[in-house]
C-alpha cells in the first residue's frame, strides 16, 4: 500500500537521466512513480556507446566549424538542418562558434571533465545501491584515426 505520507512524485521519461531522478527522489523519501510512453530504456540510453568519458572534448572549435560545410551538404552526415529552420538556430549557432574562442573551450571543458568525474563516481554509488556493481566495467578506449592529420586534428595539435 502507498505511504500517503510521502510527497509524490513523478518523473517523465525511463531513460538513463529519469531513472538516475527517480532512484534519487526515492532515496530521499518521496513516493515516485516512473512513467514512459515505451519501454524503460529503449530510448537514446539504449543505442549509446556506454562509456563515462573521462576527458572531455566540447563540441565548437575550430577542427568542428570546419567540417560543418562538409557534413550539412552529406546525407549521411552527423549534422542536417532542415533550410527553413536556419534563420530561427542562427543565435543559438552563433553561441555556439562563441563557445568555440579558445579561452571559452579550456574552461568547458575544465567544468566538463569535473562533472564527468562526479559522473563517474555517482554512477559507481547507484550500481552498487541496487546490488549491480558489475554492470559498469572500467576500461580504456581505443580511438582509431585513418590518417595523422585527422588525429592532430582531434586532439588539437598544430601539423
Ligand atoms: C549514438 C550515441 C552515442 C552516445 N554515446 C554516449 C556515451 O558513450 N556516453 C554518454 O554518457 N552518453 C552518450 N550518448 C548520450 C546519451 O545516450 C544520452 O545523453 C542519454 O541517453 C540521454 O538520456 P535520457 O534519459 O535523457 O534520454 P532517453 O534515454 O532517450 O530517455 C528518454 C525517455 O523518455 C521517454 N519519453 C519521451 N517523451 C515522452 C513522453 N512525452 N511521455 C512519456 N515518456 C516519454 C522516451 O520513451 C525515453 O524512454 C550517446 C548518444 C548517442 C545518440
Amino acid at each position: 500500500m502507498a505511504d500517503e505520507t510521502k510527497k509524490r512524485v513523478v518523473v517523465v521519461g525511463a531513460g538513463v537521466i529519469g531513472a538516475s531522478i527517480a532512484f534519487e527522489l526515492q532515496r530521499r523519501g518521496f513516493a515516485v512513480t516512473l512513467v514512459d510512453k515505451g519501454e524503460p530504456g529503449r530510448g537514446t540510453s539504449f543505442g549509446n556507446m556506454a562509456s563515462i568519458a573521462l576527458d572531455f572534448a566540447a563540441g565548437s572549435g575550430p577542427s568542428t566549424w570546419r567540417k560543418m560545410p562538409g557534413w550539412l551538404l552529406d546525407p549521411e552526415g552527423p549534422v542536417w538542418l532542415r533550410p527553413s529552420y536556419a534563420a530561427k538556430i542562427l543565435p543559438w549557432f552563433l553561441r555556439f562558434l562563441a563557445a568555440g574562442r579558445p579561452s571559452r573551450l579550456r574552461e568547458i571543458e575544465d567544468a566538463g571533465m569535473s562533472l564527468s568525474q562526479q559522473a563517474l563516481g555517482d554512477f559507481r554509488q547507484m550500481l552498487e545501491a541496487i546490488g549491480a556493481p558489475e554492470m559498469m566495467t572500467e576500461e580504456g578506449c581505443l580511438a582509431i584515426y585513418e590518417t595523422e592529420a585527422e588525429f592532430a586534428a582531434d586532439r588539437g595539435i598544430s601539423p
